[in-house]
């Protein structure tokens, strides 16, 4: 990229006049993390330079980021719930962020009648806006259709939290049921899937042995801690 190399040479300009000492270190870090277009963790950015044969210690790297930062070449973002992540920073180029609060991923927009609206907002109640962030949390289309989705219990990831949507098969399944201590409604994971031909199901502090047959019978749904982050972070704002 033509503007990621006039980057770099404006970069190795300053670091020259700034750390002669180790400017030939902080450059290489530079175009490692040029090349990642996306929001990077201090520890993906550490095993990306590993790849390309260069090895740093997380402080080592923070500290030349740091020097990044200050020189005005990568910010730094803190989202919600998530180890900060470093970015490009180019100039004169703004962007928004949609983060998904199950998957961590993060989409960046730039949307001209949003800013409008926000100097518009600013300018009704008597502010002149010098920095913004603006920073939507939610779930992402695949995260949500995988809340979503209704399955047989056989098919659900041992090691996530289901709840019982409903039962199938009529009143005998779900007596059955019910005397094993599983209703609608109930908060389920399954443990083991190699218990035999059936499952090994927690509910509370429970473990049930349920058989293949009747826990095809059992629908349910991935519990959404998206939830209750999301109306924590609702409750952050109002
Ligand atoms: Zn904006
Ligand atoms: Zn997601
Ligand atoms: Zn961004």
């Amino acid at each position: 990229m033509p503007h990621h190399e006039s980057e770099k040479e404006n970069l190795k300009r300053l670091l020259l006049h700034y750390e002669p000492n180790i400017y030939e270190d902080i450059l290489k870090v530079f175009e490692v993390f040029q090349s990642i277009d996306d929001h990077v963790t201090i520890e993906e950015l550490k095993s990306k330079l590993k790849d390309k044969g260069i090895e740093l210690d997380n402080e080592t790297l923070k500290e030349y980021m740091a020097k990044i930062i200050a020189l005005g070449f990568a910010t730094k973002k803190d989202f919600q719930d998530q180890p900060t992540k470093y970015e490009h920073r180019h100039i004169g180029f703004h962007h928004d962020h949609l983060i998904c609060v199950r998957c961590g991923k993060i989409v960046e927009f730039e949307d001209q009648e949003l800013e409008n609206l926000q100097q518009a907002i600013a300018k009704k109640y008597g502010f002149n806006i010098i920095r913004h962030r603006m920073e939507m949390y939610g779930l992402c289309n695949n995260c949500k259709s995988k809340m979503e989705r209704t399955m047989p219990l056989p098919l659900a990831k041992p090691g996530e939290r289901y709840v019982i949507k409903d039962i199938m098969g009529g009143r005998m399944a779900r007596l059955r049921l019910f005397s094993m201590g599983l209703r609608p409604g109930d908060e389920v994971e399954v443990i083991s899937d190699s218990f035999g031909d059936g499952l090994i199901v927690a509910r509370g502090e429970t473990r049930i042995a349920v058989g293949k047959g009747i826990a095809n019978k059992i629908l349910v749904t991935l519990k959404s801690d998206g939830d209750s982050i999301l109306s924590s972070t609702d409750k952050g704002q109002s």
